[in-house]
């Protein structure tokens, strides 16, 4: 059975203590590799080993940091197959998704903040009438952590080391203990790179073990964190009262919303993979589905006959559209939701069962994508995060009723809008408590954007010059001449 390895100080290691979790594949339900189950002193080896690396790495110049960074994209890019390949088996995801979204946004992310450093600038203010000039430099912080979640292995944790790397920084990071892998090649294609030593550590582990030291480690300076509000509140009550600096991208319930006038065509074949994209596993997947009342029947009976055809298989077939949910203890989770909104009244229009598909998949964690109706908008299956493949379906009458129960939930990452009103599209877009708003399209990234989300779905921003400013601190330096 292969033993993935810490990444530490340019080496791929064993845990300290020699203790490994089993890694399930989620296609087939069964353990298929083993992962570092790393401690206190692992992270200790890492912080060390970051520590020493710090000087050099951050003084070796942008040009040098961006040549490494470069390089470390291409080889992704060289390596697609392999990565995606990885990635679906980990996660339960079609290889065709790995192969288009993943992989590619992983290499692109390295790509983007290797050059965006190049372009990464302070400024200065001069005081005319005294003679003075402020300058402030942006330095690296030193030591950070990166924790990452599962449903967007690669991806997301390279859009936060990435970042952090180019601004100069050392690096303790910890993909999700539910899928490890591609982190794990990506440490190899660090070694080929010829990433110094000790610049980039990748501790894997349990979130209560290794992410928690990490998160309390008083030589980390920084905490970027992407996963769930719960997560997000446990890790700011450690850090926040040791004031080091703190990213949370967290939960989301995001609407989306189709009014009378949108684009019917645009709308279904967007709704389509706004809901279930990924196994409805994304952040910024829409769970609150409202659709005004002039065409919620046509638009229900249509867009209910597409998911129902919708193929959930083996993630390897091609044919796929939506693969296996991320793990056992998930797909019960999501169940039971699905439970609890019949409780609340609702009806499923389609789905709400587990699905065998069959082959080599026979006990995989797969289920039909889920559609409900007739719940109210304040109840728990229409408040609460469920991350999987359901979403809810509600009428709205017009602008006010849908804005009340849009931004009735505690979270605020993003919305969209389906309009062909332009007035209307500003309108909504302004009054919508969201970080992020798609309008007639979805999930359109510039990574030179601010990412992130308001009420509890965050605090900070990701993205373009934002994550370089926050892997950065700033000095104000005042000369009078
Ligand atoms: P979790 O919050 O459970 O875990 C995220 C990461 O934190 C994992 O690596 C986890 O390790 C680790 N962790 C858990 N507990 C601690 C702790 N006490 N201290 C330090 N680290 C810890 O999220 P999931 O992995 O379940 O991911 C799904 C969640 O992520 C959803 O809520 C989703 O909305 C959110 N998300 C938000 C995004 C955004 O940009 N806003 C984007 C994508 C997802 P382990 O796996 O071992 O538990």
């Amino acid at each position: 059975m292969q033993k993935i390895q810490n990444y530490i100080n340019g080496e791929l290691i064993a845990p300290l203590d020699n203790t490994y979790i089993d890694n399930y594949e989620p296609a087939t339900g069964k353990v298929y590799s083993q992962i570092p189950n790393s401690k206190e002193e692992d992270v200790e080896l890492a912080v060390k080993a970051a520590e020493a690396a710090f000087g050099e790495w951050s003084t070796c110049g942008i040009a040098e940091r961006s040549r490494i960074l470069l390089k470390i994209s291409s080889l992704l890019k060289e390596n697609l197959e392999e990565f995606a390949k990885a990635e679906s088996i980990d996660n339960g995801k079609p290889v065709w998704l790995a192969t288009q979204v993943d992989i590619p946004r992983a290499s692109s992310n390295f790509h983007f903040f290797a050059t965006a450093i190049e372009h990464f600038a302070s400024e200065s203010h001069y005081m005319e009438e005294v003679k003075a000039i402020n300058f402030t430099t942006r330095k690296p912080i030193g030591v950070v952590g990166c924790i990452s979640p599962w449903n967007l292995p690669l991806y997301l944790f390279s859009w936060k080391i990435a970042p952090a790397l180019a601004a100069g920084n050392c690096v303790i990071a910890k993909p999700s203990e539910v899928t490890p892998m591609t982190s794990y090649l990506l440490s190899k294609i660090c070694i080929e790179a010829g990433l110094p030593k000790g610049v980039l550590n990748i501790v894997h582990g349990l979130g209560q073990h290794a992410g928690s030291a990490i998160v309390a480690h008083p030589k980390v300076k920084a905490i970027s964190f992407t996963g769930g509000t719960g997560t997000g509140k446990a890790i700011a009550s450690v850090a926040a009262p040791m004031f080091k600096k703190l990213s949370l991208e967290l939960g989301g319930k995001n609407p989306n919303i189709i009014f009378d006038d949108a684009d019917l065509e645009k709308a279904l074949s967007e709704s389509m993979r706004i809901s279930f994209a990924n196994q409805g596993q994304i952040c910024l997947c829409g769970s609150r589905m409202f659709v005004q009342k002039g065409i919620y029947e046509t638009f229900k009976k249509r867009f209910v006959k597409m998911i129902d055809e919708l193929k959930v298989g083996d993630p390897n077939n091609s044919d796929s559209k939506m693969g296996a949910l991320v793990s056992k203890p998930h797909i019960e989770k999501v169940q039971q939701y699905i439970d609890l909104a019949k409780e609340e009244g609702g009806t499923i229009l389609t789905g709400g069962t587990t699905v065998n598909v069959g082959g080599r998949c026979e006990e995989g964690y797969f289920l039909r994508p889920t559609i409900i109706e007739g719940l109210d908008y304040m109840c728990r299956t229409n408040q609460e995060e469920i991350f999987g493949p359901v979403i809810t379906l509600t009428p709205f009458e017009d602008e006010e009723d849908l804005l009340k129960m849009a931004n009735s939930v505690e979270y605020g990452l993003a919305a969209t809008i389906f309009t062909q009103d332009i007035d209307r599209a500003h309108r909504v877009a302004d009054q919508i408590e969201a970080g992020i708003v798609w309008v007639n399209t979805w999930l359109l990234r510039d990574l030179r954007t601010p990412f992130g989300g308001v009420k509890n779905s965050g605090v900070g921003r990701e993205g373009g010059f934002e994550a370089l400013k926050f892997f950065t601190e700033q000095k104000n330096i005042c000369i009078k001449y």
